[in-house]
């Protein structure tokens, strides 16, 4: 093995380990957060197109480590690590067989947010500047069955097309973005939103926002930034109440030393 081969070796190793991280970190917070619960499951893409990372089927969310996630073929079968992946697999296979842009996904079933599914007339629109990237529409999923096999996953990819987001009928959500971090900040952005969107049906006539104010909002939006900042405010309170260890954290988007409601109540023990 040549410098070069074994300089490629090492930042995959050092990849695979930040991503299982960042897997097992988003799991817990979006547990703390009431998305995710006994089930849900988040996916990254692995160091080839054809492999992704998952969590274990058997796995409690509320506890998942990283070394237990999966990594696994688009095909199902277990490359590393030990235990069966979730039985709706498919739904992350097939929506990275079909997009190749995607690099992370999110299923998960939150009633408040499925509702939208469950009443005529009440599709999920933006009222909140954050969810200008849904601005296009969130497609419904018309099937309300388990995502057991591959065709019904590429029925749901056609489902989704290229949206950023999707609802399956009487069932979920599925969340996609570039990255374990976006993806963690669309989901709660995502979740935010359809609250909102309900409690303002309540009030009255809900007044979305348009177009022309989406993309002026996303003109100036940051997103790789703010989904650090998302992320930095989420892991400094799973730190301060035990959800997740400080040395799965990435000292970049870590809250720093000396900083965190965490240090603060480690110094006052
Ligand atoms: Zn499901």
């Amino acid at each position: 093995m040549d410098r070069k081969e074994q300089t490629d070796g090492d930042e995959q190793r050092v990849r695979a380990r930040q991503v299982r991280r960042q897997l097992a970190v988003a799991t817990r917070m979006l547990v703390d957060a009431g998305i995710l619960n006994y089930s849900g499951h988040l996916s990254a893409r692995g160091p080839s197109a054809g492999l992704f990372y998952i969590q274990p089927v058997d796995d409690s969310r509320a506890s998942l480590r990283p070394e237990r996630v999966l990594l696994v073929s688009l095909d199902g079968e277990v490359v590393e690590g030990e235990g069966k992946p979730p039985s709706e697999l498919a739904i992350h296979a097939e929506l990275y067989r079909a997009r190749s842009d995607l690099g992370a996904v999110a299923h998960f079933h939150h009633d408040p947010t499925t509702m939208f599914t469950m009443v005529e007339d009440a599709a999920i629109v933006p009222v909140k500047n954050h969810a200008s990237r849904w601005a296009d529409g969130v497609p419904v999923h018309p099937d309300p069955s388990h995502i057991a096999t591959a065709a019904q996953g590429r029925a749901l990819a056609g489902t989704l097309g290229g949206a950023g987001a999707a609802l399956l009928r009487g069932h979920g959500e599925v969340v996609v973005a570039e990255d374990v971090l976006t993806l963690f900040a669309d989901v709660v952005h995502f979740v935010e939103n359809a609250d909102a969107l309900a409690r303002a049906m309540q009030l009255g006539r809900v007044r979305p926002l348009d177009r022309a104010e989406c993309d002026r909002f996303l003109v100036t939006f940051q997103r790789d930034r703010h989904a650090r900042k998302l992320w930095k405010y989420h892991t400094s309170v799973a730190l301060a109440s035990g959800s997740v260890l400080p040395e799965w954290l990435d000292a970049e988007t870590a809250p720093a030393a000396g900083d965190t409601r965490a240090a603060a109540l480690e110094g006052s023990r």
